[in-house]
């Protein structure tokens, strides 16, 4: 098969700039792509927050680039660094006015704007250095402009004629939507026909729904999730556009970084541990209580969640059965996670209450994440929805049983366990209630009490491949079908 060139722009790529999924997608996308010979160039902003991380080289042929918006010109430069464990390169389009901020994500009014910025820098760059893209693959709303800039702002350049674009919906639930007085800004005034006209009557410009009209593909992180925003409950306002585009809608589940997460040679762990050989993720657990001041007893169950703390992750059903529980169970819980904060205070409110037996770290803390899947005996994910969903992927890895809601990819990468039969690998439980939830997690107990079926739960769980090996074939197969033939 011929190499592809594949220019994959994103709003957050691992380890630089990292708030979810997003991130470690697309670094693991561009670094198995790399390795399987295509010709990839990964576009990320350079944000503040990049820079002491990685070694920049300017590209002395993109420095100080116009780039018209509306009345402004802007400026932007490319520098290329290296992704770690990997010979591939990332493309940082550099633009301090608008990057160099605190944060990935602003409030900023001009927040569309920095993102259309990224999306044109890419492309431009591909036209400054007359790299002729097989496929432009966007993802998200951030770059979900890219299709409709190709069909019209560069249209009229042949370098693009052959190119197909792809656009991956990782989370339905951030459309980008801005107001319609932006569109000079984000140079697309002229181009109002092109716009879903119903929005723009209501003053609005929604990124994400017109990418889903212009790419010539379009996938999401997992089959489910694929069915499921083609419906009223999960498609947002979207579910009649992805309905008519159903035949090019594809659902491809995201593998995980079997590099970053193996139990066998985790640098962030305090002890290794592999299928046959658990001792390891004793001492995990022990030192997981430890530094949280828990009674450490390896007969009590220890739970875990690392999660942002949005509505979309379902921690709406804990309230309801967590005090109770933790009552009558002889139980750990321990919760990392960052973000609304009427979450934060009822964590914190927890494990205030039960000090011996429940410990939250509000924050964003990787080496903890890993400390967590690691130490723990089960893993909570009561999500609302669930696009794929990695910490499910990692827990089984780290012989963490997951308990999961049956949404989305979560419904495709854990298996009910079986009792009768010794197979699968967690537990399910369909309607977002705090009882069905809580039933779910009654049927854990009871098998965390059969030493023996406990046993072979977990090890199922650790047989399971989520490589992207295999993943990231299933892109290259669409890729090639979208490509014209020469
Ligand atoms: P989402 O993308 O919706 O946040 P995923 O499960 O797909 O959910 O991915 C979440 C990723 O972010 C995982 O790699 C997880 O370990 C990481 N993560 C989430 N919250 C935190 C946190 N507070 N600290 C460290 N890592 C986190």
């Amino acid at each position: 098969m011929d190499s592809l060139k594949i220019c994959l722009v994103s709003a957050e790529v691992a380890p630089f700039a990292k708030t979810g999924g997003l991130a470690d997608v697309s670094a693991a996308l561009a670094r198995h792509l790399h390795k399987k010979r295509h010709d990839v160039r990964l576009f990320m902003p350079l944000y503040r927050k990049v820079k002491g991380q990685v070694e920049l080289e300017p590209v002395p042929e993109l420095q100080d680039v116009p780039m018209r918006m509306g009345e402004r010109t802007y400026w932007f430069s490319i520098s290329t660094g290296k992704l770690p464990r990997s010979t591939q390169k990332v493309w940082f389009v550099r633009c301090p006015e608008l990057f160099d901020r605190e944060g990935i994500y602003t409030q900023d009014a001009d927040e569309a704007l920095r993102f259309a910025l990224l999306s044109r820098a890419a492309l431009e760059t591909c036209q400054w250095t007359q790299w002729a893209p097989d496929i432009v693959h966007c993802n998200d709303w951030h770059t979900a402009l890219m299709p409709l800039y190709l069909r019209t702002v560069y249209a009229w350049d042949k370098l693009f004629a052959r190119t197909r674009t792809v656009l991956t919906i990782h989370n339905i639930g951030y459309q980008g939507v801005t107001g319609a007085d932006r569109l000079k800004d984000l140079a697309l005034e002229n181009e109002r026909r092109f716009l879903y006209q119903e929005d723009l009557n209501e003053g609005r410009v929604n990124f994400l729904k017109t990418g889903l009209l212009y790419a010539h593909a379009l996938t999401t992180v997992s089959k489910t999730y694929a069915r499921e925003i083609q419906g009223d409950e999960h498609g947002m306002g979207l579910q009649g556009l992805l309905r008519q585009r159903s035949d090019s809608l594809f659902g491809i589940v995201n593998g995980i970084d079997g590099e970053e997460w193996n139990p066998r040679k985790d640098p962030l762990i305090p002890a290794a541990f592999h299928a046959r050989d658990l001792r390891g993720k004793e001492a995990c657990k022990q030192a997981l209580c430890e530094r949280f001041g828990l009674a450490f007893d390896v007969r009590a169950p220890l739970f875990g969640i690392v999660s942002r703390l949005t509505v979309q992750k379902g921690l709406e059903l804990l309230p309801d059965i967590l005090p109770v529980l933790l009552r009558r169970e002889d139980m750990r819980l321990v919760v990392l996670g960052s973000g609304d904060e009427r979450y934060e205070s009822y964590f914190k409110w927890l494990a205030g209450a039960f000090p011996k037996k429940v410990a939250f770290q509000a924050g964003f803390d990787n080496a903890l994440a890993h400390q967590i899947e690691a130490g723990s005996d089960l893993f909570l994910m009561p999500s609302r929805y669930e696009p794929c969903g990695l910490n499910q992927m990692y827990s089984l890895r780290y012989g963490s049983v997951p308990i999961v809601r049956r949404t989305g990819g979560l419904a495709d990468t854990v298996q009910p366990w079986d009792g009768a039969n010794g197979t699968g690998t967690g537990f399910l439980f369909d309607e977002f209630k705090p009882e069905a939830l809580q039933d779910a997690i009654q049927r854990a107990l009871e098998v965390w009490r059969h030493e023996g079926a406990w046993a072979r739960l977990v090890q199922n769980g650790m047989a399971q491949d989520f490589s992207w090996e295999r993943q990231v074939d299933e892109y290259i197969a669409l890729y090639t079908r979208l490509v014209p033939p020469r």
